[in-house]
């Protein structure tokens, strides 16, 4: 643990006064790794600079919305100049239409999509349309994945939950939390059982098409063709969360790179351009069950909201102009040759798992495959680690849970550095 900054100190102790914990999201407190967060001043492209003046090269992009770095000036641009003609109306807007039309031409799954504020929302929402097309009540998640903070989904969760030791949140009534079945990730044998058992009386499973609220872990080879056919076979519904994935790994996310077809998906986080923002759509059959043509209520005062929507397309437009996903995945493969030849010649055990921009660095001598495997890294060297980059101006999560973002406004000096530095951490642990 390294002491943050005066100012930092300063102004934690104010918020610790004020807000639960001092922050408004818990992984943000550092308690992980058992220390205090800095305070940001400003950032922008691939650099953050605190309220003391210390600057470090960001690898968190404000967990993943931020994929052109940050205060691009395709969306500050975009988001002064349409906040000029208003902020918020509560009235049908052209933006939305433009954003869900985008939306519908880059994931072929989505034929129809409701925007909403955040992925909490999205997931929440995909799940009631679930279960109101079904008319089924139990769900299926998987034992390890974030889906945001609702009821029905705060149960064996990833991310902030797994960070705090509390898979599972008070305040969440028995009967609701009895509705969700949870299943170890990467075991087809589980999910065949139990479906062989109950299949009439899932409405839905929802996964994270790559799990990256566990650090990150991928699907075995037919896995995710596995939870496509047995929801198929079942009348179930497969929702893929791809709040994280979803236009950060290509135009169509993880279903595009994997060529399948979800029956729902749900977006938030690169589609709000760093506003707030959340989307969930899919076949037009369930989606039009939505109110106001259908019975299932679902609702949001800003949902919609245009500076959140041009924002959103400004930085969609700018990956494609850019060619975006191939730059990242160069970026990607650049950082992991240097790392793996790094940990190699210093004879650190090691799993680095990575797809395009998003990687996670696992202190493990074995395969990670799901939450327990991620469970087993050597913690108390991850924090060292974490302590020892963030002195030196690296600013990776605050846990070994989460999966670390690369954005286009990193360089290949930017990684090198960051590689320098790892070297450095590493001769000092
Ligand atoms: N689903 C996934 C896969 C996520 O990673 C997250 C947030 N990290 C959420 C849902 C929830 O999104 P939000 O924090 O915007 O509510």
């Amino acid at each position: 643990m390294i002491p943050q900054g005066p100012l930092s100190q300063k102004i934690f102790t104010v918020a610790k006064q004020y807000i639960p914990g001092g922050v408004n999201s818990p992984v943000r407190a550092f308690r992980n790794v058992g220390g205090e967060p800095f305070f940001v001043r400003r950032a922008a492209g691939s650099r953050i600079e605190d309220i003391d003046g210390k600057h470090y090269i960001d690898y968190i992009g404000s967990w993943g919305p931020n994929i052109l770095g940050h205060a691009p000036v395709v969306i500050t641009n975009t988001i002064h100049e349409v906040a000029k003609s208003g902020v918020s109306f509560g009235i049908p807007n052209m933006f939305e239409v433009e954003m869900a039309r985008t939306i519908c031409e880059w994931v072929p799954s989505v034929e129809k999509v409701r925007m909403c504020s955040s992925g909490t929302e999205a997931t929440m929402s995909a799940i009631r349309l679930a279960r109101g097309f079904t008319k089924r009540d139990y769900i299926v998640k998987f034992n390890g994945c974030y889906h945001g903070h609702s009821d029905s989904l705060l149960v064996a969760a990833g991310s902030g939950a797994l960070t705090h030791g509390e898979p599972d949140s008070a305040g969440v009534p028995k009967s609701f939390a009895e509705k969700t079945i949870v299943l170890s990730y990467n075991d087809p044998e589980a999910l065949e059982t139990l479906f062989a058992a109950r299949g009439e009386q899932i409405a839905a499973i929802i996964v994270e098409s790559y799990p990256a609220n566990a650090g990150l872990v991928f699907p075995k080879p037919g896995y995710l063709e596995l939870l496509s056919s047995i929801t198929k076979k079942h009348g179930a519904l497969l929702i893929f969360d791809e709040v994280m994935t979803g236009f950060r790994l290509g135009k169509a996310g993880v279903q595009g790179l994997e060529n399948l077809t979800p029956d729902l998906s749900c977006f938030g986080k690169v589609i709000g351009g760093g506003l707030p923002v959340g989307a969930f759509g899919g076949r037009a059959e369930v989606m039009d069950l939505l109110a106001p043509i259908g019975p299932v209520y679902q609702a949001g005062t800003l949902s919609g909201n245009p500076l959140a929507m041009a924002a959103g397309l400004a930085q969609l437009r700018e990956l494609e102009r850019r060619s975006g996903f191939a730059r990242l995945e160069s970026l990607g493969a650049h950082f992991e040759n240097g790392l793996r030849q790094l940990l190699e010649a210093k004879g650190v055990p090691h799993r680095f798992n990575r797809v395009g921009s998003m990687f996670c660095l696992f202190f493990a001598d074995r395969d990670i495959v799901n939450v327990d495997d991620v469970m087993k890294q050597d913690l108390e060297f991850f924090r060292k680690f974490f302590w020892g980059c963030l002195d030196k101006g690296i600013y990776l999560a605050p846990s070994p849970y989460e999966t670390g973002f690369i954005s286009l406004a990193h360089t290949e000096p930017d990684l090198d550095d960051t590689l320098t530095v790892f070297e450095e951490v590493l001769g000092e642990i």
